[in-house]
């Protein structure tokens, strides 16, 4: 098994460009590939160049000729063939759609090494639905990384049955090299780690406050308190923002579904977006 030097990153919206510039930051070549010249231009002039600012603010090691190295680590490409010509490693983060990941991971295949790994950051897909456009099933898995990748460095990495365990152990590694603490799963879950823990937790508070039983403050209080956790789980919901779990209960059963209506009438609709928009549960 050779050593991973070489990276192309699929997608440079919010998770690739942080992935891809997080990757170069810790060293490594990284090829950035998107779908046309105008989004590259985009991520090249605007979004990298507003994440080295966020990391000379908030990574404590960062300086500006480590940022500036970073930048000059990372090269920009439309086309798969060039991008992919010599990667040791692919990360997609293309759109969360079923169809435009079997497209990426197929035209990827075409042009990419044989010993290239593929990995996908999906959220809600599992890689086995994946896997069989990717052409090399026994290298492809998933490496699901949180939002501001450089703070919440988790990479939850989940193999299928058919992912060959040199590789999955070879991932767990460079995850280790990139910085992010490798959370190794055992086989396929929608939901990862994560996920499977932090939805069903938002759920229950979320039917204790919308049954009446209590307030979203003292919910978050009694939770602090009693298992010493920084943050209740409004707290949470503020932070991630009240779309994403309104459109998680959404998919769920009509329970779930009253829920969602409780969250969309009582915060979403009044702009009570989370602590982005200045309120949520609380006001920021
Ligand atoms: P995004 O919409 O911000 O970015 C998607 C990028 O893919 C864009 O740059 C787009 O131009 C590009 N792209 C490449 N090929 C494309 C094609 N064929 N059609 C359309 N666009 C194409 O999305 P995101 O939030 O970065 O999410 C990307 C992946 O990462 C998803 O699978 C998502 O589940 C996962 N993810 C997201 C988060 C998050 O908080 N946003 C967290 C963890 C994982």
């Amino acid at each position: 098994m050779g050593e991973i030097s070489k990276v192309i990153v699929l997608g440079t919206g919010v998770l690739g460009s942080q992935i891809a510039f997080q990757t170069a930051y810790s060293g490594f070549e990284v090829a950035v590939y998107d779908i046309t010249d105008e989004i590259l231009e985009k991520a090249k002039n605007t979004t990298f160049p507003e994440l080295a600012k966020t990391y000379l603010n908030e990574v404590k090691d960062a300086d500006q000729t480590k940022v500036d190295a970073t930048l000059a680590r990372i090269s920009y490409h439309s086309d798969t063939a060039t991008a992919a010509a010599d990667a040791d490693i692919a990360i997609e983060a293309v759109p969360e759609v079923l169809k435009i990941k079997q497209e990426t991971f197929g035209k990827l295949d075409e042009a990419a090494p044989e010993h290239t790994i593929f990995c996908t950051n999906s959220s809600t897909l599992l890689p086995s639905d994946i896997a069989p456009a990717s052409g090399r099933p026994d290298r492809f898995l998933a490496m699901h990384f949180a939002n501001r990748v450089w703070q919440f460095n988790t990479a939850e990495i989940m193999g299928t049955p058919q992912t060959s365990p040199d590789v999955f152990n070879q991932v767990v590694e460079f995850a280790k090299q990139i910085g992010m603490v490798p959370i190794e799963m055992h086989k396929e879950k929608a939901g990862y780690v994560l996920n499977s823990l932090l939805v069903p937790f938002l759920g229950a508070a979320a039917e204790l406050v919308a049954g009446g039983y209590t307030e979203p403050k003292d919910a978050d209080e009694v939770w602090r308190i009693a298992t010493g956790a920084p943050l209740g789980p409004f707290q949470i919901y503020d932070i991630i923002g009240l779309n994403t779990p309104y459109n998680i209960m959404m998919a769920g059963d009509a329970e779930q579904q009253k829920l969602a209506e409780w969250l969309k009438t009582n915060y979403i609709d009044k702009g009570y977006l989370g602590a982005a928009s200045g309120r949520g549960f609380y006001d920021y």
